[in-house]
């Protein structure tokens, strides 16, 4: 198939790169100039483990291209993916981009040789794809429903593992607006092999967010056990979950032995959930509910969690050194996980925001992020280029990110070269790893320092 997509940032680019190596000719529209010279030039403009040989795989053999040209590149295509962001503006989603998206698209469906099918593939609330995105094509092609198809497909790749996400789906889900948009979408993904689900606009549309707001209960639910632990002597969330996780209805039987769920990787405690996705989907979740009169307690109860999860690490960072003020503390990890450069909504950055308010001198260093990444998203002369820098003569150290290189560190000689050795351990990635004895290890969901 000749397949458009308009928008090339986590979704667009993988899904392209991906499709393309499927044996599909994909043309990706981009309109950030900058972004296009350098998926152009074959180089991921953001970190992703595996992309860039898959892009350069794709150009090639000739199956990818990227231009800012979104009429050539709807020339003969059979299917146009939407993958520009939905990001939050204010209470509501910014809808714009996808809103300016589906009127290029439109204007150009009549100039498309056959029946063109048009797919959402950015998160969106329930309605979106029939209402806006549909009556938005109408109106700048002039052509009724059902003379051009009309589909809602949800992502759910994970940065950090996107390109496995995506080539190992577990299930695929088809929204259509008839069976004949089905059909196509169904045949573009006819190499990959898992149930594909064929459901209503709507139901595409809300199952992204049930499987995001999933995600944020058991996130929320684990922290709120460890600000339970943190005040109660004599109790740790590891060994609580721990004991949780036995659960034959959370671990059953395998061949040999338990088998552990992925999920469960979302029931751990740590600083709250950020990133693209979570906060703004749960967020317009609960508008979305509000708009149709369903009240949203318990998602309201998991933003709430999540907000306080920044402060109680700051709090800890407090009690540890008797205040921050003017003290140095390194902050391991900036993105709002290990494996991405993705700062966006970054619990870090709520901890170094508050850090430094409170007149703390803050400095980061992250693997995945460059430190111009970090300029670039207005974090200039902050940020380390190793872990040796960044603790160096720092009066504490806090954690953030899960990234094994800090599990795998030298913490002896790291150590040694701080002023005072306090490590602040907000994912409890250090529980394993042996600390010097003067080293003050105080790791989260447990009263106290434990070392
Ligand atoms: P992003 O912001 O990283 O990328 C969007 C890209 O679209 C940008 O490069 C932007 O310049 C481009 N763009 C915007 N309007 C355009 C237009 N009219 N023509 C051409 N290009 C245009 O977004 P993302 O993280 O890839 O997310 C896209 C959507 O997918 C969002 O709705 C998001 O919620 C959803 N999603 C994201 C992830 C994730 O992990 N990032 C996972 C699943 C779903």
């Amino acid at each position: 198939m000749i397949v458009t997509i308009v928008g090339t940032g986590y979704v667009g680019l993988v899904t392209g790169a991906c499709l393309a190596s499927h044996g599909h000719t994909v043309r990706c529209v981009e309109v950030s100039e900058e972004r296009l010279r350098s998926i152009a030039a074959g180089k991921v403009p953001f970190y992703e483990p595996g992309l860039e040989d898959l892009l350069r795989a794709g150009q090639a053999s000739g199956r990818f291209s990227v231009t800012a040209d979104l009429s050539g590149a709807m020339q003969a295509s059979d299917v146009s993916l939407i993958a520009v962001g939905t990001p939050a503006r204010g209470e509501d989603p910014d809808l714009s981009y996808l809103e300016t998206a589906a009127r290029q698209i439109g204007g150009q469906l009549r100039a498309c040789a056959g029946y063109h099918t048009v797919v959402v593939k950015s998160t969106v609330v329930p309605g979106t794809t029939r209402n806006l995105v549909c009556q938005t094509l109408e109106g700048a092609s002039g052509l009724k429903p059902g003379e051009f198809g009309l589909s809602m497909n949800p992502e759910f790749l994970r940065e950090g593992s996107a390109v496995r996400d995506f080539m190992e789906p577990d299930r695929i889900v088809i929204g259509q607006a008839d069976s004949r948009s089905g059909d196509v979408v169904e045949a573009l993904y006819g190499g990959f092999h898992c149930e594909k689900l064929r459901v209503s606009l709507e139901e595409a549309e809300l199952t992204k967010y049930a499987s995001n707001a999933l995600l944020s209960v058991l996130i929320s639910f684990s922290n709120e056990l460890a600000s339970l632990c943190e005040a109660t002597p004599g109790t740790d969330v590891e060994t609580v979950l721990g004991c949780l996780y036995l659960d034959r209805r959370l671990s059953p039987d395998g061949p040999e032995a338990r088998i552990h769920p992925e999920i469960l990787s979302y029931l751990r405690a740590g600083i709250g959930f950020g990133g693209s996705c979570l906060p703004k989907d749960v967020n317009a979740l609960r508008v979305y509910g509000k708009r149709c009169g369903v009240a949203t307690p318990m998602l309201d109860a998991v933003v709430t969690t999540n907000a306080l999860r920044p402060a109680q690490v700051v709090g800890m960072a407090e009690a540890a050194l008797g205040g921050v003020f003017q003290k140095t503390i390194a902050l391991l990890g900036l993105a709002f996980k290990a494996g991405t450069d993705d700062l966006r909504s970054s619990p870090a950055l709520s901890i170094l925001q508050a850090l430094g308010s409170r007149g703390a001198r803050v400095r980061a260093y992250d693997p995945c992020v460059t430190p111009e990444a970090a300029k670039k998203a207005g974090l200039n002369g902050l940020c380390r280029e190793s872990l040796e820098s960044a603790l160096s003569n720092a009066d504490a150290v806090v954690v953030t990110t899960a990234d094994p290189a800090f599990r795998d560190a030298d913490w002896t000689r790291l150590t040694a070269q701080m002023r005072t050795p306090v490590v602040i351990d907000g994912r409890n990635v250090l529980r394993h790893v042996r600390l010097p004895e003067m080293a003050r290890y105080y790791p989260i969901g447990c009263g106290g320092a434990i070392h």
